[in-house]
């Protein structure tokens, strides 16, 4: 078959020929561009903090951690290693309730470096054996996001959502055997670590015919989040039995509402993560719950605030979006009433805003819209979120 051009024809073997030339030149592009290293003097752990002072509100500890871990993380990549001095990885592990922006905070710093980036989630992995996926799918994904670039997924950055469900039931190995939570948590040790891993690309259990990539897990930096519900329990035993013999004085000091701030990693392992597991997750911080204030400033301060989306839609249609601040303040105290949480505002949003965007292309009249506290009062009272939610 021949393929007519302006003043020649191309036969259908050149063509393949040349389809190949090309993708092998793209690829390589690509990968020559990838394995530009990070170069960690390009930013400091305060520029990190900054980047995410705009997208994640409050959570000033956990930035902060996050920020000194992912720096050191890039400067151990490019430390060279001549002398016997090898600096370990800073994966890390996030404590906070569901909806805290445990998973925010991971995206939000993979996006800053520009590297491969995976959310996975650890109730999904058994061990060999049972069913569900394998721990390697997890790099699977990886691979995906990196668009199968090796090179670029061995420097990304996998977040492991709710590390605290494969916790054993029991701090004594002895009475509970908790198979499968333990097992996992095996299984990730030595891919924490750093380890060349043989991955299924398609992801989910491997079996004998399947074509494994090999990725190396040497430089990929790990996050795992988990809300560790009634944690506080352990810290306040830990707290009670050490304060013993030193008077009431330390003890007035604890601030007992807020028990997470005082986290170290052997209340994780009193939750019934195993030691080695620690041992390979060696920074540890926490969020804290969100308050109404809080709420608040996540409505319309982050740079993809809510406000300032629905704002945007509304701008597109040639109209002022205006809320009045009792109304932000109605809307932060129902998520925290109804225990919705930051997630919750969203739906809120939704809530008060549909019938309105239903009708805004049809009403060329309309100029500014004006969301104020009693708005939101009447609409939220007659919707069936805040009735589902009680
Ligand atoms: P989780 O802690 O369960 O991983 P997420 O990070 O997924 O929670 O948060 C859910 C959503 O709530 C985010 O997409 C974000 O819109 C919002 N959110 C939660 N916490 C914050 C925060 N501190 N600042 C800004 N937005 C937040």
């Amino acid at each position: 078959m021949l393929v007519a051009g302006i003043d020649g024809h191309i036969c259908e073997l050149c063509t393949e020929q040349a389809y190949e030339i090309v993708q092998q030149e793209v690829h390589q592009h690509i990968s020559d561009k990838d394995s530009e290293e990070i170069d960690f003097t390009r930013f400091t752990p305060q520029k990190l903090k900054n980047h995410l002072d705009q997208f994640v509100i409050g959570q000033n500890d956990a930035k902060r951690f996050i920020s000194v871990a992912v720096y050191n993380h890039f400067k151990r990549l490019a430390a060279d290693y001549d002398d016997d001095t090898i600096i370990e990885k800073s994966n890390i592990v996030l404590v906070g309730k569901t909806g805290t922006g445990k998973t925010l905070l991971a995206k939000t710093i993979a996006r800053f470096l520009d590297v491969p980036f995976a959310i996975v989630d650890a109730t999904v992995f058994t061990e060999a054996g049972y069913v569900g996926e394998d721990v390697e799918s997890m790099l699977s994904r990886l691979l995906q996001a990196a668009d199968y670039n090796v090179e670029a997924a061995e420097r990304g950055i996998v977040y492991i959502d709710e590390i605290d469900k494969i916790a054993r039931k029991s701090d004594n190995p002895s009475i509970t055997r908790d198979v499968s939570g333990e097992g996992v948590q095996q299984g990730l040790l030595k891919m924490l670590e750093g380890t060349d891993v043989n991955v299924p690309p398609e992801g989910g259990r491997k079996h004998p015919e399947q074509k494994m990539i090999k990725v190396n897990t040497n430089d990929i930096l790990f996050i795992c989040g988990g809300a560790f519900d009634g944690i506080e329990n352990h810290i306040a035993k830990r707290l009670n039995t050490q304060v013993i013999g030193f008077a009431n004085k330390d003890e007035q000091q604890i601030d007992r509402d807020n028990l997470l701030k005082y986290i170290i990693h052997q209340d994780l392992k009193s939750f019934g993560l195993i030691p080695e597991l620690l041992g390979r997750l060696p920074v540890l911080t926490h969020l804290q719950e969100l308050d109404a204030e809080t709420l608040k400033r996540i409505l319309t301060e982050p740079k993809n605030a809510l406000i300032k989306q629905y704002s945007k839609l509304f701008e597109m249609e040639g109209i002022k979006l205006h809320f009045t601040d009792g109304a932000l303040e109605f809307i932060a105290k129902t998520a925290i009433d109804y225990q919705l949480g930051a997630r919750g505002l969203r739906s809120i949003c939704e809530v008060l805003l549909t019938d309105v965007m239903f009708d805004l292309p049809d009403n060329k009249s309309l100029k500014e819209f004006r969301v104020d506290k009693r708005f939101v009062e009447e609409t939220l009272r007659k919707s069936s979120l805040i009735h589902s939610a009680a």
